[in-house]
């Protein structure tokens, strides 16, 4: 038996179901922006925009998107690539680990499937990194089947049109399954999300502009602002963290590569380290170098970064350290100290993929060198 707290979302909802993705497509139509990817529906170029702008802004991602398909124009290009110029080229959008997915689903691509990108949800969600979300994204968008794509704009909107406290993924599906049209499911995802991220906001929604007002149940019983229930957002925690920017005396600086594994996985970085309680910046970035570079010792302060990531924020403190020689880092006490591989390279770091804060970092230090 159902639990009586259900009931009633059919009651109120069934007469406008069968309206509502009609009404929905046509508000989306008359607003439809000319984004790059809205072109064709060629599913590796659909695939590549979903994974870029998943946690990126439309406005960054669209000359990135554009810049990459110049570089890497279909997946046998992308395959064909080293990983270090896959995370080159992804520099600045964040996230790297999306970037080492695709191009490991690129090679299963090539190297198991012929070269073709797989048509159904199921099948796509075999490849590295390939969650609900993409999978629905690009079966839909790039294949017209009628699967779901909830992302987080998505799930607001449905928790609030059928009134859903806390809904587990598999309830979100359903519901949505309820409504995705067979002739248009793409653009009916591409609206529901749309509708999230301008309309349908976590702080103020618009209902008064939205195309699904009528059969809304949160805004039918007050809950709007409620709805989703969890969507509350914990405090951000903060962490200090020393780097060491050691300059040789040939001019060269000393970065280390992160473990492939984890967060920023596989860029390289200037050697660094949070600091522990009741330590320094400085005291830190001393310990995250003394085994590398033993004898390097610190000149003076370079920069200051603030970086905020989505689950934590950082405040890099940046010391230049001058080292007369070039010590190349027994592997042992690189993997103790939790870097995979070391280099000493122009200060320019050109060739490197780094993350934004380090690049940050790059830039004070040519800020601060002689020409
Ligand atoms: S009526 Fe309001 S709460 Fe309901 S889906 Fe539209 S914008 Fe969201």
């Amino acid at each position: 038996m159902k639990p009586r707290s259900r009931r009633p979302i059919f009651v109120f909802v069934l007469p406008h179901i069968a309206r509502s993705p009609r009404d929905l497509l046509a508000w989306f139509d008359a607003r439809l922006r000319d984004l790059p990817w809205r072109r064709d529906a060629d599913p590796y170029r659909v695939w590549v925009s979903e994974v870029m702008l998943q946690q990126t802004r439309v406005e960054t991602v669209i000359p990135r998107y554009e810049r990459w398909l110049e570089r890497f124009p279909t997946v046998e290009d992308l395959a064909a690539a080293e990983v270090d110029e896959v995370l080159a080229e992804w520099e600045g959008l964040g996230y790297y680990s999306r970037a080492r997915n695709l191009h490991a689903a690129a090679r299963v691509v090539r190297d198991s499937l012929g070269g073709a990108i797989p048509g159904t949800a199921r099948e796509l969600r075999d490849l590295p990194g390939v969650g609900e979300y993409t999978a629905g994204a690009v079966a839909s968008i790039a294949f017209d089947r009628p699967e779901p794509a909830i992302d987080t704009n998505a799930r607001r909107v449905l928790s609030r049109l059928f009134d859903l406290e806390t809904p587990s993924p598999a309830r979100l599906r359903a519901v949505a399954a309820e409504l995705i049209p067979n002739d248009r499911p793409g653009d009916f995802n591409q609206a529901l999300m749309e509708l999230g991220a301008t309309v349908c906001s976590l702080r103020s929604p618009r209902c008064n502009e939205c195309p699904l007002a009528d059969g809304c149940l949160a805004r039918a019983r007050g809950t709007v602002a409620e709805r989703p229930g969890d969507s509350a957002r914990p405090p951000v925690p903060e962490f200090e963290v020393g780097v060491a920017v050691a300059l040789s005396s040939e001019g060269r600086v000393l970065l280390v590569r992160r473990a492939e594994r984890g967060m920023l996985g596989g860029l390289w970085q200037f050697p660094a380290r949070v600091t522990e309680e009741s330590e320094s910046p400085l005291e830190a970035a001393v310990e995250a170098l003394r085994p590398l570079a033993p004898e390097a010792s610190p000149a003076r302060a370079l920069a200051v970064v603030r970086h905020a990531y989505s689950h934590r924020r950082h405040f890099y403190h940046a010391f230049l350290f001058r080292a007369q020689t070039e010590p190349e880092p027994d592997p042992e006490v690189l993997a103790v100290a939790g870097w995979t591989a070391a280099v000493w390279e122009p200060p320019e770091v050109s060739g490197r993929g780094l993350p934004a804060a380090q690049r940050r970092i790059a830039r004070a230090l040519a800020a601060a060198l002689p020409c």
